[in-house]
């Protein structure tokens, strides 16, 4: 699991390269993370359409990867 400004996302391939939004499939929330072959970050969507899940609220950001 990766958290990015307070979201988590759940990764999608085995590779480590696609990742969505922890609430992709109970809230079809759009937010997606893409990291190429070396662990770049090549593509993000951000924009979700909820809040944070509410036990990472008291984060001050150590847990975002990126
Ligand atoms: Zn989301």
């Amino acid at each position: 699991m990766l958290i990015v400004q307070k979201y988590t996302f759940a990764q999608t391939t085995n590779d480590g390269r696609y990742w969505n939004c922890s609430k992709k499939l109970s809230n079809k929330c759009p937010a997606k993370l893409r990291f190429d072959s070396s662990g770049r970050l090549v593509h993000y969507e951000l924009k979700h359409n909820h809040l944070p899940p509410q036990f990472y609220r008291d984060s001050c950001g150590k847990y975002v990867k990126l």
